[in-house]
């Protein structure tokens, strides 16, 4: 991609209200604009990120088993109705009334439509089980959206949601989801430690929040070191393998790990002093276990073996997809900007053209473009005029893990200069030899 034809509206212009570093980068680096409270555009670049977030947490989905499909937005009242959710939901809930009169809401979430789904198709066991999946908007209204897309109104969120006839096999189910979950935040670029939440009116003990540490966290957090050591599954992960499954989960839960809400500061003292850890930290994601909660009201009802019409045990998965967007950049920053985990970067490399009124520089850096986007390389290129400052500052904020630089006098010797954005190493050598570092780094 030409800069000169491109839309990256960087700006300098960040309001005062852009509390935390990741809003106020997102904004300068034109990814964003607000249209209103909680409510953003995005913008190419943001757009550009947004869907490499999107396309990761999809794999993975699809990896543990689960299937894509798409739920609309808006909602009919009379399902929410049905799980007695309507009045419970509250002020959060956007409602709408159509021309006709019918009551309609823009969904907070799925389970009642997915449920609605489900029980018009699904009546064996034999069909199960069945985890379904969307990446949709969903507007909750929420009482203080700040921080950006981090707590916005609408944002994106990925909402699956599993069948079981047992509880047995909805407990394998949900260990899937939590063994998903640490390979896609881990593909993110981020460690996301899994903490036990508040399961709700159900009651027991399967659900976790993944939180993402930073400084900007909305909640407090209290681990033992350790748990942030244990790598993640890895994609040859064998999702079939039950004690495979349940092993990944508990070598993780036997480490403490818990948000302000269910800290238990008992339990704490006895992780060994030199691992305690305290810090803040940023909801990605969250996973439920919650049985027939929905299926009993709804008649989501399989038949079993025996031929008894039994209600399925249900589990939803939520992964924030837009805050994660605000949560990457929260993690990985300098005080030059934002530093990309190269998977889910906006380009792969930043080409510079020290001088592009130059005969000789242009065509120089018009070739480097071609061998880099035939080497697979997502370049975005600055052929523009600005000053040599404006352009590395650029490049530096919207935080490409990968520059090239081409000036006149390198090109006279036959080389390129390649800038690592994370460490800010710089090197003189052949295109080609920055072609085959970058690969080697990537
Ligand atoms: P929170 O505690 O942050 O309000 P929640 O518990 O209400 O979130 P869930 O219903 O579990 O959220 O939603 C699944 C995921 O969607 C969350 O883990 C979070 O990453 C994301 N999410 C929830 N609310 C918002 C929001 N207002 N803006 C952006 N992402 C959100
Ligand atoms: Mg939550």
């Amino acid at each position: 991609m030409r800069l000169s034809q491109y839309f990256l509206p960087v700006t300098k212009d960040v309001p005062s209200d852009a509390a935390i570093v990741s809003h106020q980068l997102m904004l300068r680096a034109g990814m964003v604009r607000q249209n209103g409270a909680g409510i953003y555009s995005w913008l190419p670049l943001g757009f550009k990120v947004l869907k490499k977030i999107e396309q990761i947490v999809r794999e993975e989905m699809d990896r543990a088993g689960a299937v894509e499909m798409l739920m609309p937005t808006l909602q009919q009242a009379d399902l929410w109705r049905e799980s007695g959710r309507y009045d419970d939901y509250g002020e959060e809930m956007l409602r709408i009334t159509d021309r006709g009169g019918r009551d309609m809401l823009y969904g907070p979430t799925n389970e009642e439509m997915i449920t609605d789904v489900f029980r018009g198709y699904v009546k064996s066991y034999k069909q199960l089980p069945l985890n379904l999946y969307h990446q949709q908007w969903k507007f909750r209204d929420e009482v203080r959206p700040r921080f950006g897309v981090m707590r916005g109104r609408e944002f994106l969120m990925k909402d699956a949601y599993s069948f079981d006839l047992t509880e047995a096999a909805a407990r394998v189910s949900y260990q899937k989801m939590f063994a998903a979950y640490l390979n896609t935040f881990d593909r993110l670029g981020v460690t996301a430690i899994p903490m036990q939440a508040d399961p709700g009116p159900i009651g027991g003990d399967l659900s976790h929040e993944f939180l993402v540490l930073a400084e900007s966290g909305e909640s407090a957090v209290f681990c033992d070191s350790e748990v942030l050591d244990v790598p993640a599954p890895g994609l040859d992960f064998d999702f079939g393998d039950e004690t495979a499954l349940a092993a990944e989960m508990d070598k993780r839960t036997k480490f403490y790990a818990a948000t302000d809400e269910k800290h238990d500061a008992a339990a704490y003292a006895d992780v060994p002093d030199g691992r305690k850890t305290e810090a803040r930290g940023i909801e990605v994601g969250h996973i439920f276990y919650f049985g027939t909660k929905y299926s009993e009201p709804m008649g989501a009802g399989v038949q079993d073996s025996d031929g008894n019409v039994v209600p399925i045990h249900g589990g939803s998965y939520g992964i924030g997809v837009s805050r994660l967007v605000g949560a990457i950049i929260e993690a990985c920053h300098d005080e030059n900007g934002i530093v990309w985990p190269a998977s889910v970067s906006p380009f792969d490399v930043g080409l510079i053209s020290m001088r592009p009124k130059d005969e000789a520089c242009a065509a120089g850096c018009d070739a480097a473009y071609d061998a880099l986007t035939a080497a697979g390389f997502e370049t975005l290129y600055d052929e523009t005029d600005d000053r040599a400052g404006a352009k590395f500052g650029r490049m530096d904020l919207i935080g490409l893990p990968f520059q090239i630089i081409i000036g006149p006098k390198a090109l006279e010797k036959g080389v390129v200069e390649l800038k690592i954005r994370k460490t800010g190493e710089r090197e003189e050598l052949a295109l080609d030899a920055a072609i085959n570092r970058m690969r080697a780094l990537a």
